[in-house]
């Protein structure tokens, strides 16, 4: 986060008395999996046996393996292996490579996880492609030894080390079965130095609401268009209970966050988006400390590979002659759309939230 912004502090003074506002929207239901499998080493942990109570009054069933080997989840076609993935749980150990941080420009400087997989249904998600093999989500047990890792990646010659904890996962779309989220968040409420970003599509944010954050978090809201969200989110709330939930945070004095993402040009995108932009401005009424992520669709041959055959009806535009080829420093590529395109989005969005939220930063758009 650009200096100043990041320092400005926030405190429950700024926030108007919670409100009895009520989200008219659809939430998301909440996850209960199928399949729930510990390994031997996670079930050894504190926070896996967290999670074991958790699943014990949520009467989700588990197993626990005898060692840390997960059984087969393979299906005999994509689609089985598909719908079998999205309901299984597992819960295992973060594995030693987790613990040496990669950062994650522009988003954060550094990224560590919670979780990976998620059980929502994107048409376009981000994580076909990059998590090899099937779906499954995949929770780690080991939060205490996560957290107390991330302390090594505070900068002591920084104002605010800022760190990603959604890159590989939906962190609240898991939350009613791990609790990892309020942990992580009641952490780094004690860490003066560190300032933790993550997003969501869902909207339950009610066991965030009281956590001691101490404005150490930035919770972020993934927003689409109406069009996008209808067709192509598959699980997650709909707009209305996202913006609900986002007003609640900024209510608990939570640092919030846009993340528009993945804008796409879709016929008449300027009137969805405006309505979009209209319906958040409404929703936050209020002085609140505001940030928007701007990012376009893109997608690369083996995401599209994979979400072609996860979502063979799909009606996202994957036509690779309507977009431009990007090359990155390993040599891959991934389709964008064309520089003109990028340009009128960008003009768009930009000058409207300069127009209707002059209190909010752009961190970036891409
Ligand atoms: Fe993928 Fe994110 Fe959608 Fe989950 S919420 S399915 S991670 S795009």
């Amino acid at each position: 986060l650009p200096a100043g912004h990041a320092d400005q502090p926030i405190s429950q003074a700024d926030a108007p008395p919670v409100t009895t506002f009520q989200s008219q929207g659809r939430s998301a239901r909440a996850w209960k999996p199928k399949h729930v499998y510990f390994t031997a080493a996670a079930w050894e942990e504190e926070h896996g046996r967290r999670i074991a109570e958790r699943l014990d009054g949520l009467d989700v069933s588990y197993e626990v393996m005898k060692a840390n080997r997960l059984p087969k989840l393979g299906g005999s076609t994509t689609r089985e292996t598909y719908r079998k993935a999205k309901n299984t749980l597992a819960i295992v150990n973060a594995p030693p490579s987790q613990f040496r941080l990669t950062p994650i420009p522009p988003s954060a400087d550094w990224q560590f996880h919670l979780a990976k997989g998620c059980p929502a249904h994107c048409q376009y998600c981000y994580l076909a492609g990059s998590l090899p093999g099937a779906p499954v989500t995949r929770a780690y047990a080991n939060l205490d030894q996560i957290l107390e890792n991330n302390a090594a990646y505070i900068d002591p010659n920084k104002d605010l080390t800022t760190f990603e904890a959604s890159c590989y996962t939906d962190p609240l779309g898991i939350e009613h079965l791990t609790g990892s989220l309020a942990r992580t968040i009641s952490w780094f409420g004690d860490q003066p130095a560190a300032r933790l970003r993550w997003v969501t599509k869902y909207d339950d944010v009610t066991p965030l609401l009281d956590l001691p954050h101490n404005g150490q978090t930035r919770c972020r809201i993934s927003l689409n268009a109406d069009w996008v969200t209808r067709r192509l989110e598959g699980g997650t709330a709909d707009l209305d209970a996202r913006l609900g939930a986002m007003r609640r945070l900024a209510e608990a004095g939570y640092r919030i966050g846009a993340v528009l993402a993945p804008l796409m040009p879709f016929e008449n995108w300027q009137e969805d988006y405006a309505d979009l932009l209209d319906r958040l401005r409404s929703t936050l009424d209020f002085p609140v400390d505001l940030t928007f992520e701007l990012i376009t669709h893109r997608f690369t041959p083996g995401s599209k590979e994979i979400l072609l055959d996860w979502y063979p009806n799909t009606s996202l535009d994957f036509d690779e002659e309507r977009r431009s080829k990007k090359l990155n420093k390993f040599g891959s590529h991934k389709f964008v759309y064309p520089r003109e395109q990028m340009q009128e989005l960008k003009g768009y969005f930009t000058d409207r939230i300069a127009r209707d939220f002059p209190e909010a930063e752009v961190l970036y758009f891409t």
